[in-house]
């Protein structure tokens, strides 16, 4: 049996090692991104690439976009040449973009008028699980569109977990997101308290894993921190979109998100200090530099 032609938008951390798994899982592939010399690798590896998200989608059944924020999923579905004013009846579109509950919703109502079918499908697991199949799919929508897409969501993922209508997934990837923002700027801070304590650092951070602190999530990026190596493999200025994007979530519910409020902060002022495309490990460095 013939596999799907993919429309592939976002070629960055995580959409340049997912385009790759689709090629890997035999996929026709067409892929676009905003800066075209991210598609050169793709390209050379036998993907089409398109010159708008409309000439990619004309082509696909099945549209998979991976993007900054609700901006750049706004561009690439509505814009002009967007996706959406390509697409044929029955297409199966998926923003994997971490993006708002709101967003996720306007854009299923705009899929479902243009005759397509909509999920939201954000991921968990970083650029690493992205390049070797192994994301987590939190995915929002109708089961039926979940069925037709699941072998092409399989060949990116280890687990894909189906959490109601369209919006759930966005809404859980915030949760997520406010969490694990909350530990990175918890553990920057107790790093800068550790060295500027005068504790042994490795000694202190050591227990610190060891121990309840120590998270899948704490481990990698205390690793990071410890050798200051802020090679971006999620970007410090995207974890302060996610906390953004769940405080606005929070607030229509009466909910207050006070540690994401504070983790917020701290993330707003290592972007003031231009460290924002670095990697979230980055946070710890105004602490060294603070006092
Ligand atoms: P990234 O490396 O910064 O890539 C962002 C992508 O979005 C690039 O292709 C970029 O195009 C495109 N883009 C940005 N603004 C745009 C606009 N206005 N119009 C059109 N395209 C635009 O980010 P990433 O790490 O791959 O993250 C992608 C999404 O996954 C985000 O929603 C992020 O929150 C989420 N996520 C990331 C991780 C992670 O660990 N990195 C994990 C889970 C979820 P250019 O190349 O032209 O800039």
């Amino acid at each position: 049996m013939t596999k799907s032609h993919i429309a592939f938008f976002g070629l960055g951390l995580m959409g340049s090692g997912m385009a790759q798994r689709l090629l890997a899982g035999g996929y026709r592939l067409t892929v676009f991104n905003r800066s075209v010399r991210k598609t050169d690798a793709l390209a050379a590896q036998g993907a089409q690439v398109a010159t708008s998200p409309r000439e990619a989608a004309s082509h696909a059944d099945v549209v998979v976009s991976m993007v900054a924020d609700d901006e750049a999923s706004n561009r690439i579905w509505l814009g002009e040449e967007g996706a959406l004013s390509g697409i044929r009846p029955g297409t199966v579109c998926i923003e994997c973009s971490t993006v708002t509950v709101d967003w996720a919703r306007k854009l299923g109502a705009a899929v479902a008028a243009g005759g397509g079918e909509f999920l939201d499908a954000p991921v968990t697991g970083s650029k690493a699980q992205a390049a070797a199949g192994e994301l987590n799919f939190l995915v929002g929508g109708a089961a039926d569109t979940l069925e037709k897409a699941r072998p092409v969501l399989a060949a990116m993922s280890k687990s894909i977990v189906s959490l109601g209508p369209v919006g759930s997934g966005a809404f859980f990837k915030l949760i997520n997101n406010f969490v694990c923002g909350v530990q990175v700027a918890a553990l920057a801070e107790a790093i800068g308290l550790i060295e500027r304590g005068g504790l042994d650092p490795a000694k202190a951070v050591d227990l610190l894993k060891g121990g309840a602190a120590g998270s899948p999530l704490v481990h990698t990026v205390a690793a990071r921190m410890m050798a200051s190596d802020f090679t971006p493999n999620f970007l410090l200025k995207l974890m302060a979109k996610d906390l953004r994007y769940a405080i606005q979530e929070s607030r229509k519910l009466s909910v207050d998100l006070a540690t994401a409020e504070a983790a917020l902060a701290d993330f707003q002022d290592s972007i003031a200090a231009r460290d924002g495309d670095k990697d979230i490990a980055a946070l710890v460095e105004q602490f060294r530099r603070k006092g």
